[in-house]
This record gives C-alpha cells, sequence and structure tokens, in this order.
C-alpha cells in the first residue's frame, strides 16, 4: 500500500482540497472548534490535513489524520460559511472512507479501528434490513415491557447505553401501506413516494404514518414503495461509501419504478443523503443519471408541503408553547430554511418560541453520539440550555435529533415533550376531523 497519499479508490480530489483559501471564515460556525478550539477540530484544520496527506507531507495511516476526521460532526455548517465553497461535507466523508480502507489493508497495525465493531456490524448487517431491523425492535419492546432493557444495556459503551435509556417505549411499526399511489387520481394530484428511513421506521413509525396522512390531507396520492432501505447515510458516517452506493441503487430503482413525482423525507439525515446520490454516483455510468434524476424529486416533508400549498388544520390538538430544533443536515444541506417552523408557526393555538442558533448540531450526527460520546454530550448540554423558557414541546424534523433530545429533556429537561414537527401537524388534523364529526353528530341525532 503506497503509505504516503489517499490510496484507494474515491479519494479526496485536488480541485476539492485546494479551493481551501484558509480565510477562517469557517472556524467560527464549527461545534467542534467552538468545544476545544482547537485548529485540528476546525473545518480550516480538515481540510489542510486532508491536503497535506493528499501531497504526501503526512502519512494515510497517521492516527490523528483518522481522529480529526472522526471527531467531526459532518454537520455542515462549515459549508454554509465558507466562501469558496469547498465541499467539506464530501472531503469528510471521503477522507473517511480512505482511512477505513487503510485500516481493513492492515487489520494488524495494532492501532484500535475509528469506528468499533459493534457500529460497523449494525451499519452493514442490520440497517439495510427492515425485518432485521423490526425483529431487534421486537426484541427491545419486549425487554422494555419486563423493565429488563436498562440492566441489559449495562455492559454496552456509554453512548449505546444513553440511546437505550433515551427510547421511547417501541411498538410494533407495522402500518399497511399502498406500494403505488392509490388509482382514481385527480388531474394534477401530487404523486408522493414517502421514504422510510431505518431508525426512524423502527423506533418512530409513528412520524411515518403521520407524514402519509399528512399529505394525504394535503391533497397527495401518497406510494411507499417496499423495495426502499437504508438511505446510506450512517454507512458514509463510518467510511463505507461503497457499501452506501449499493443501498442508494436500491433507493433509487425502488422509487423511480413506482413513478413518484417527489419523495418524501421526514428525516433530514436521510433527506441530505438522498439528495448526495448524484456526488455519491458519479463514477458509475449505469446510474449516475438515474441519480439526478431521483434526487431531482427529493423534498424534506415541511418543503413539499409549502410547495403543494399547504393547508394549515383550523386549530391544534391542544395549544402549547412549541420550539423548533432543526435538525443540520436538514437546514445546511437540504435547504430547508424556516420552512418546518413556518407550518408550526400557522397552526392555530400554537406558540411557537424560537431556538437560538437551532441548526447547530445537538450532538446527534448520525453515529456520532455512539463514537464520541463525551463531546456528544457537550453539545446536548449547550443545545438544552437554549430550549426557550416555558417551552413544553421541543419539535424537531430527523430521528438522530429526536432521540437525543429525548436524551437530553431526561437528563436536564424533565417534564418536556419531543414530537415531529409532522406528528404536530397529524395532530391538529385529527383533532379538526373529530370536531367535525362532533358538530354534525347532534344534528344526526336531532334527525331522528
Ligand atoms: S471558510 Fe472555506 S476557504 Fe475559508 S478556511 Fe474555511 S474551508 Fe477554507
Ligand atoms: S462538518 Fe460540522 S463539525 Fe465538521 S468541520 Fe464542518 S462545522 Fe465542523
Amino acid at each position: 500500500m503506497g503509505e504516503q497519499y489517499f490510496a484507494f479508490a474515491d479519494a479526496p480530489r485536488r480541485e476539492e482540497y485546494d479551493t481551501c483559501i484558509r480565510c477562517g471564515l469557517c472556524l467560527e460556525s464549527c461545534p467542534t472548534f467552538q468545544e476545544t478550539g482547537r485548529e485540528l477540530e476546525s473545518p480550516r484544520g480538515r481540510v489542510q490535513l486532508m491536503a497535506a496527506v493528499a501531497e504526501g507531507v503526512v502519512p494515510l495511516a497517521s492516527p490523528s489524520l483518522a481522529a480529526t476526521l472522526f471527531s467531526c460532526l459532518d454537520c455542515r455548517a462549515c459549508e454554509v460559511a465558507c466562501p469558496s465553497g469547498v465541499p467539506i461535507g464530501t472531503l469528510i466523508e471521503k477522507g473517511r472512507a480512505q482511512v477505513v480502507a487503510a485500516e481493513r489493508a492492515e487489520p494488524r497495525s495494532g492501532r484500535a479501528p475509528s469506528v468499533g465493531r459493534a457500529t460497523r456490524w449494525a451499519v452493514r448487517r442490520v440497517l439495510p434490513y427492515r425485518k432485521r431491523l423490526r425483529i431487534l425492535a421486537s426484541l427491545v419492546a419486549g425487554a422494555q415491557k419486563v423493565h429488563l432493557l436498562n440492566p441489559l444495556s449495562r455492559p454496552l459503551p456509554v453512548g449505546m447505553r444513553r440511546l437505550s435509556a433515551a427510547l421511547p417505549r417501541l411498538t410494533s411499526p407495522s402500518l399497511p401501506v399502498p406500494e403505488r399511489p392509490v388509482g382514481g387520481l385527480r388531474q394534477a394530484q401530487p404523486r408522493v413516494g414517502v421514504f422510510l428511513g431505518c431508525v426512524m421506521d423502527a423506533i418512530f413509525g409513528e412520524a411515518n404514518a403521520a407524514t402519509q396522512r399528512v399529505l394525504a390531507q394535503n391533497g397527495a396520492a401518497v406510494a411507499v414503495p417496499q423495495a426502499q432501505t437504508c438511505c446510506g447515510a450512517l454507512a458514509v458516517h463510518a467510511g463505507e461509501r461503497d457499501h452506501a452506493r449499493v443501498l442508494a441503487r436500491q433507493n433509487i430503482d425502488a422509487f423511480l419504478q413506482a413513478g413518484v413525482d417527489f419523495v418524501a423525507t421526514n428525516a433530514g439525515g436521510c433527506g441530505a443523503a438522498l439528495m448526495e446520490y448524484p456526488e455519491w454516483l458519479a463514477a458509475d455510468v449505469n446510474y449516475r443519471d438515474k441519480a439526478r434524476e431521483f434526487s431531482a424529486r427529493v423534498r424534506d416533508i415541511s418543503v413539499l408541503l409549502k410547495e403543494m400549498g399547504f393547508r394549515a388544520p383550523a386549530r391544534a390538538a391542544r395549544p402549547q408553547v412549541v420550539t423548533y430544533q432543526a435538525s443540520c443536515h436538514l437546514h445546511n444541506v437540504m435547504k430547508a430554511g424556516s420552512d418546518p417552523v413556518d407550518l408550526l408557526k400557522q397552526i392555530p393555538d400554537l406558540e411557537v418560541r424560537e431556538m437560538p442558533d437551532a441548526a447547530r448540531c445537538c450532538g446527534s450526527a448520525g453515529i456520532y453520539n455512539l463514537t464520541h460520546p463525551t463531546m456528544a454530550e457537550a453539545l446536548l448540554r449547550r443545545k438544552m440550555a437554549d430550549v426557550p423558557e416555558g417551552t413544553e414541546t421541543i419539535a424537531t424534523g430527523n430521528p438522530g435529533c429526536w432521540l437525543q433530545m429525548l436524551h437530553g429533556v431526561k437528563t436536564y429537561r424533565p417534564g418536556l415533550a419531543v414530537r415531529h414537527v409532522v406528528q404536530i401537524l397529524d395532530e391538529a388534523y385529527a383533532r379538526e376531523e373529530a370536531a367535525t364529526v362532533g358538530d354534525v353528530l347532534p344534528d344526526i341525532e336531532k334527525a331522528r
């Protein structure tokens, strides 16, 4: 193996890292730099270290390269701040894949792998398989029922233990779903395929059900292509870009064959990955055009509802004070902007109090809270301190943030609820329907 350069396929390219002019305008946007003040935990430091590897100044096997790349949240706040358009996220992800490939090529190096075996196993062997995930979810649900989950998780690493303690009570995630848009389409009615995700499907299945109902409420013909799989984001975070490409091809085929106009996601991390398929598959002559066609249809649910001409519910399920914690991928990559919070603001009876720096990463960041629990906890503490006083519910748009918020609420702000934006909408529509039925019933009674 050539030790001095990026030695494997799909390496960071000169035109990607050379655009960095070292101005440092990205530094203050970077949560890890904000915490540590260390150049090697900043976007500029990370990009410059990769340039040094590419030029043979630093060896690929350098432990400092692995530490620097894996300590990044891949939250992409730096990309938004960078005036030179450096594709920092892509560079980090390609750099990680090089590190992991080098570790595989030298299994007897004696160094600890950058991503632990259990996480790697979950990413490759569990997350892409809905049946396996559901079996795992059923086992966890069984352990929760007999109060054995916490004792059983005691031997796990700290990050996994925290997440398992934060899990909501799991129920059966299965839900009857239409494979293709249901017949009798009105003209111009958008056909929307719902992307289920792996974690969202197994842990927060009710958000997927709510997504389908809210889309139908807003006039979409909803489909859920059954051949879809995990988006591949967690594989990319773990340096497994080849594995992620396999998943990407499967999703592209599933949704293009379903003939949908849009692919709706309710998970910022997944949606960002789906939008980046053209970059992942740029060298694949059979899929690069299909990847572009697919990604052009991907929308976060909040963005899509706005595009479709969102119908605001008549009132909230209950009056409450809500704040919104923005998923960094939803904000920085999917560019959802204020769309999620705008939807909430249109629901009468909800008081929305904006969280300062809402898109700053909460520390969840894919597998980050498993691989870097100390930094993840520090970022979560800051996030929870930013939750405005008087808040009753934290709304979010990504399952990783959702789990992290559940852990944060339990640890730092007990008593707050955590909900997906789409659930709050769904409950408001349900109340509207119940009220209509309630209004009609007395008339029916009178008519008898
Ligand atoms: S803002 Fe962009 S160009 Fe400036 S140092 Fe950061 S990565 Fe380099
Ligand atoms: S992706 Fe996030 S953590 Fe990584 S360098 Fe950029 S701002 Fe910092």
